[in-house]
């Protein structure tokens, strides 16, 4: 019977909040907290089971504590912002509250993120004891806990890690982003970069593309970005030697995005209008569907997972470990889309297992560094059941 304090009001943080309200043995009492309370109210509304909700601004770390002071949670799960990830840090630290989320810190004015600022709390959350799990939602996440586990369970060596992210989900919009537009936008605006021979390498922005047959779904296209998970991964995988993200996005998609680039509105240095500072890319997603919105209309299926070549027993062995999950069964079970449902569900079942004393240490962890076992075994009653296939060594399915 354990306290969960809930921070963000999005569309993951309403999959949270009714996945944990789904299990009331292990969260007995919940308290769901964002910016705007009336929306953390319009998520309770839809429980069947009361919970909690507060008004803090996660950017202040003194509201903060006051908050976690004042529920006194056992653990905390952040699905606000990356932006807020080092001041809810820092109030977990401050009160002894553990700590877990699903992406990793994001500076405000550049359009970068890395790990370095996470994991230089690792010296402090040791020393008082107390644990911090990152990046536990889809990818990354889950596609982190699939490599651990094909490490721990399949394979002597893993080599190569291409992980492949495919929605093949239709909103009926001509142009909207699955999730917070500005972080999408950011993520696919920038640089290509993948990890080889233990150096980065980059390409101009989607610059890389192949097709990929996927079960559920069929056949798409696939651009290679920079992931954030391929920076803990590429540290974490012993003998690695490449690791690339790939992700689908239809031909509208990349035209729209073309296009909003090339007139500037994916901009994030602000410019002055009609006497005001705005940001272009801040504006664009005021006018830009918001992703909570999506759920009802979205229709089709994700596919994400890892294909991991390695050795096993001196042979060389090659797998696609996946999942597939249904927008429309999402929406019907806790009223939001896959996007979302993917990204909470992997947060709640980590939150689970650090209550339970599965996932346990001190200090600041990513979810590889965590044993895979516990957590394969459940995320599937979870929402998230996977398969593994096994693959030709010798072809390349992304040739
Ligand atoms: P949304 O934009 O839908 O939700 C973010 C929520 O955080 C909103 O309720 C917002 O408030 C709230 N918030 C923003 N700033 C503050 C603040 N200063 N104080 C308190 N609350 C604040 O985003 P998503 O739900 O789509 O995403 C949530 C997180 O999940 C993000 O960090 C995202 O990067 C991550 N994510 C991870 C994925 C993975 O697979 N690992 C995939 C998808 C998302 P308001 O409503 O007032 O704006």
């Amino acid at each position: 019977m354990s306290k969960v304090l809930i921070i963000g009001a999005g569309g993951v943080g309403g999959v949270v909040t009714h996945k944990c309200a789904q299990h009331p043995e292990v969260f007995s009492e919940i308290c769901l907290a964002s910016r705007n309370q009336a929306k953390c109210r319009a998520i309770a509304a839809q429980l069947e089971r009361p919970i909690q909700t507060a008004e803090v601004d996660a950017d202040d770390v003194e509201a903060l504590v006051a908050l976690i002071e004042s529920f006194q949670p056992d653990v905390l799960i952040h699905v606000a912002l990356p932006y807020q990830d080092l001041t809810i840090m820092e109030a977990c630290l401050r009160t002894g509250v553990p700590y877990l989320d699903t992406a990793n810190y994001e500076h405000p004015d550049e359009a970068k993120f890395e790990y370095k600022e996470q994991w230089a709390f690792q010296e402090r959350y040791a020393r008082a004891g107390n644990m911090a799990t990152l990046g536990c939602g889809f990818d990354p996440g889950m596609t982190n806990i699939y490599c651990a586990w094909g490490q721990k369970n399949l394979f002597d060596e893993i080599h190569r890690i291409d992980i492949l992210d495919a929605n093949g989900g239709d909103h009926g919009y001509p142009f909207a982003t699955n999730f917070n537009p500005e972080i999408n936008i950011r993520e696919i605006t920038a640089n290509g970069r993948y990890w080889e021979e233990g150096e980065w390498k980059e390409t101009e922005p989607l610059a890389e593309k192949r097709s990929f047959n996927f079960d559920g779904i069929g056949e798409k296209d696939l651009y290679l970005l920079y992931h954030e998970e391929l920076e803990s991964l590429s540290q974490n995988i012993k003998g690695l030697k490449r690791i690339r993200f790939w992700m689908t996005f239809s031909e509208a998609y990349i035209t729209h995005l073309k296009v909003l680039e090339n007139v500037g509105m994916t901009r994030i240095e602000p410019i002055e209008f009609e006497g005001r500072e705005i940001a272009p890319l801040q504006f664009l997603k005021a006018v830009l569907p918001d992703p909570a919105s999506l759920g009802p209309r979205t229709k089709g299926k994700t596919n994400i997972g890892v294909i991991l070549d390695g050795i096993k027993d001196g042979k060389r062995r090659k797998v696609h470990i996946y999942n597939i999950c249904d927008h429309q069964a999402c929406y019907r079970e806790v009223q939001s889309q896959a996007i979302s449902y993917t990204t909470g569900v992997p947060a709640v079942t980590g939150a689970m297992l650090m209550l339970e004393g599965l996932w346990k240490g001190d200090g600041v962890f990513n979810v590889e560094q965590l044993d895979p076992d516990p957590f394969m075994a459940r995320i599937g009653d979870m929402g998230l059941p996977w398969q593994m296939v096994e693959l030709d060594p010798d072809a390349d399915p992304l040739a």
